[in-house]
């Protein structure tokens, strides 16, 4: 299943000021979800007073900044790997969602633990966020 979402604001307020800062451009990216794939449009911004670009917050609501999966899926996955090796998990995420991960990319998620905190970095994410 592919869903969109769009969180496209004219002005949200930075992280680390809490000021309002201006959109600049849009973004997008895809996320693996339970249910397949979820895409996110949203909008980018720029603080005039810390000189910074940030993405609007609320994309964050969907999954860990800088990672291309859902938390839902991020937890089913870590979930099936309390009981299943990475590759049996890595089977059943696929059959489950129709999203194909890679042992490694799961053994990594296993290790980081604190979910609180989780990113995951990728080169396509960065590919991605430079799409204006
Ligand atoms: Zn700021």
């Amino acid at each position: 299943m592919f869903k969109k979402v769009t969180e496209v604001v004219k002005v949200a307020n930075c992280p680390t000021c809490s000021r309002g800062a201006k959109r600049h451009s849009n973004g997008r990216k895809k996320m693996k979800d339970i249910q397949g794939v979820l895409e996110v449009y949203y909008s980018k911004h720029y603080c005039v007073y810390c000189a910074k670009n940030f993405v609007n917050p609320a994309v964050q609501t969907y999954g860990p900044l800088k990672c291309r999966s859902t938390w839902a899926f991020v937890r089913k996955a870590l979930d099936l790997m309390n009981n299943l090796t990475l590759e049996k998990a890595a089977e059943q995420l696929k059959r489950d969602t129709g999203n194909v991960m890679s042992p490694t990319t799961l053994h990594d998620w296993k290790i980081r633990g604190d979910f609180s905190t989780f990113l995951c970095e990728s080169d396509t994410e960065k590919k991605e966020e430079e799409l204006t």
